[in-house]
């Protein structure tokens, strides 16, 4: 079933729809998929299943799986950063694959570096470890600004680096798309891969963010 957005705001002045809390872009989506599956171009279905598939089975939640494990295997962390294309989406790995996942990098944190994604020209992602992108992610300020001031740009969001950490924009292509392993934070000696795996954010796997502390995460 489609999930429909009922806490969106009324439309304007005399473009209300009475007897219905809908908004006029779900109105507009809900016609268009009548009559779409009225003219037997799609089956309603099959629709289900792709909306279902983006709002559960894939999402940042398998991406910090691969981070959590990066974080506890050595070998896994290696092959990561050598294939992530393999090591992501491989059976061997985590089959994680699919569209916009076909040629995955993955570019590591360190107190020296800190990597931050962005597709200047639209808005290329790794759907497969990610999901669907964020809003802003899409947006023209954020696509033409993180390149000329990357530091400004992620303080916005809330991340303060040190002035000796240098930061790296990656530009995703129709060819690569990029996954940030966020340092792992202190604290966490011993923690298992799925207790890791709570720390890792969708902002820090995309580098506007960075891995939850175990403060900030009990306190969440
Ligand atoms: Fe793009």
């Amino acid at each position: 079933m489609i999930r429909m957005d009922t806490n969106t705001p009324a439309n304007g002045p005399g473009h209300t729809h009475p007897g219905s809390t809908l908004s006029e872009m779900d109105l507009r989506v809900r016609a268009l998929e009548t009559l779409l599956v009225q003219k037997g171009y799609i089956d309603p279905a099959a629709l289900d299943v792709l909306i279902e598939t983006y709002e559960t089975r894939i999402g940042p939640h398998n991406g910090a799986r691969v981070v959590a494990r990066a974080w506890t295997d050595p070998a896994y962390r290696r092959w990561l950063l050598e294939d992530a294309t393999a090591a992501i989406g491989s059976a061997e790995g985590f089959g994680f694959s699919g569209r916009q996942g076909e040629h995955m990098v993955a570019v590591e944190n360190t107190p020296d570096v800190h990597n931050v994604v962005v597709c200047t020209l639209c808005s290329c992602y790794p759907w497969p470890v990610l999901g669907l992108p964020p809003v802003w992610y899409k947006s023209a300020p954020y696509r033409s600004r993180v390149v000329i001031d990357p530091r400004g740009v992620i303080a916005e969001f809330g991340v303060q680096l040190p002035a000796s950490t240098q930061i790296r924009v990656w530009d995703s292509t129709a060819e690569i798309r990029y996954l940030v392993i966020p340092m792992r934070p202190a604290g966490t000696d011993g923690w298992s891969e799925a207790q890791l795996a709570r720390l890792v954010t969708r902002d820090s796997m995309i580098g506007t963010g960075l891995a939850l502390s175990p403060d900030a995460l009990a306190a969440a």
